[in-house]
């Protein structure tokens, strides 16, 4: 099945809004196993959006459409669809009833206009909209299938979640289903995990491998079409076995896993508090932590130690240290991790100090960051040299700092 989106509105073309829409419909159909071939984005105009529609039909079996389906009259998605499909629109009692209830509800007089949201193509499977007033759709005509849906994000996303993909569902041929799996990786680049999966990737077919990067951080998505989830995952094992083996340490999560959620779980397996003393990061580490709820269990707390000053005061870091190394070296990395770990008496103690620039500090390079971590079995220090702006190297640092925990957590049975 060959898939394409059209997203229809004019604020798209002014660059007002980007099409997220298409992107959320795009991962979903990725899911699925559904091929997503184009993306068009065209205004509020009736022959424009034909033309594009001409061009779908002729490439695509399913068609998706974002947008157009509110009350006003630059909204003509629907009515310009059923033109192209020979279809007229006919009232929806369900639609109507929930749009004069929605009105009610808020005590406003309901104005003509809205009357028609409630407006669907002849024959069309309704999709409820559970967040707004304008109904989606599905139909079939010359064996091609539409899909409408409203513009709004937060009517469309649920919509297409319980009514979009169910309908496509009942399109596949023989029960197929489409599973797959995240691998995450961390302290590999993109290129390096392709490089060594190269094989793998040119013979893939079923499951397929698709590798994705962001900030720091690679995802493999396998994804196995069969009959059931149970030989699927049994597919995807197999595969996912091979690629441990070769670039198995830097797995460090699966499906929706994160960094901190993986900390979080492992310090809590083993009973053990974290506390933080962050320099370049500004308390990002923290903030991660935290966005986890329950991360009291694990989390004691956690100073943001910026100046020479505040490392001094707050962490007991000797002054001579700073003048001699640098707030920006190892030994006050190594540092900041034991004195956080004592005075707040945790288990584990992890620091970050670095250069997130764009300035330089001390002569130091941009994109220099210690991190330390210190727990009973002693004090480590990790060097860094990562690069781009201040944002992503703050953001590096702290998923490197998360990264160096969960390995010392999964090497270490016992940290006590
Ligand atoms: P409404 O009933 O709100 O008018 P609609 O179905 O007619 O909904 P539009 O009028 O095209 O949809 O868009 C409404 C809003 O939805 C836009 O202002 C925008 O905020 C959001 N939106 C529309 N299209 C997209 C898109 N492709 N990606 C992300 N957001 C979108
Ligand atoms: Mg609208």
């Amino acid at each position: 099945m060959r898939a394409e989106i059209i997203a229809v509105g004019t604020e798209l073309l002014l660059g007002q809004i980007a099409n997220t829409n298409a992107q959320y419909i795009s991962k979903k159909l990725a899911e699925l196993g559904v091929d997503v071939l184009y993306h068009s984005v065209v205004g509020d105009n009736t022959d424009r959006l034909r033309r594009v529609v001409e061009a779908a039909q002729s490439r695509s079996q399913i068609i998706i459409f974002t947008g157009g389906l509110g009350p006003t009259k630059d909204d003509l998605t629907k009515e310009t669809i059923a033109k192209c499909i020979h279809k007229t629109l006919v009232l929806d009692q369900t639609a109507m009833q929930r749009i004069e209830e929605f009105f009610i509800r808020r005590g406003i007089v309901m104005t003509e206009n809205n009357r028609k949201q409630a407006m669907v193509i002849d024959g069309c499977t309704v999709l409820p909209n559970d967040h707004g007033m304008a109904p989606g759709m599905a139909i079939e005509a010359q064996g091609l299938h539409y899909i409408l849906l409203p513009g709004p994000p937060r009517e469309l996303n649920p919509m297409f979640d319980s009514y979009g993909i169910p309908y496509l569902q009942t399109l596949f041929p023989d029960e197929q289903i489409v599973h797959s799996k995240v691998l995450r990786f961390f302290g590999i680049g993109e290129s390096a995990l392709e490089e060594t999966l190269l094989d793998l990737i040119d013979n893939q077919t079923n499951p397929t491998i698709a590798p994705l990067a962001s900030e720091g951080e690679v995802t493999i998505r396998l994804t196995a079409k069969t009959k059931t989830v149970e030989i699927a995952n049994d597919m995807i094992h197999q595969l996912e076995s091979i690629i441990y083996s070769r670039v198995g340490q830097y797995v460090y999560g699966y499906n929706q896993d994160t960094l901190e959620s993986v900390a979080f779980d492992l310090l809590k397996e083993k009973k053990l508090t974290l506390a933080l003393a962050e320099s370049c990061t500004g308390g990002l580490v923290s903030r991660l932590i935290t966005s986890i709820p329950g991360s009291s269990e694990v989390f004691v707390g956690g100073v943001v130690s910026y100046s020479a000053e505040a490392k001094e005061l707050l962490l007991d870091i000797p002054s001579g240290l700073i003048n001699q190394d640098g707030a920006v070296s190892a030994s006050v990395a190594e540092k900041m991790a034991l004195q956080v770990r004592l005075k707040l008496n945790a288990d584990i103690g992890l620091s970050i100090t670095g250069v997130a620039g764009p300035g330089q500090t001390e002569e130091k390079p941009v994109g220099l960051v210690y991190i330390g971590i210190s727990s009973a079995f002693g004090e480590e220090t990790l060097e860094l040299r990562l690069s781009g702006t201040r944002e992503g190297i703050q953001i590096r640092a702290a998923k490197n700092s998360l990264f160096l925990l969960i390995q010392q957590l999964k090497e270490r049975n016992e940290i006590n």
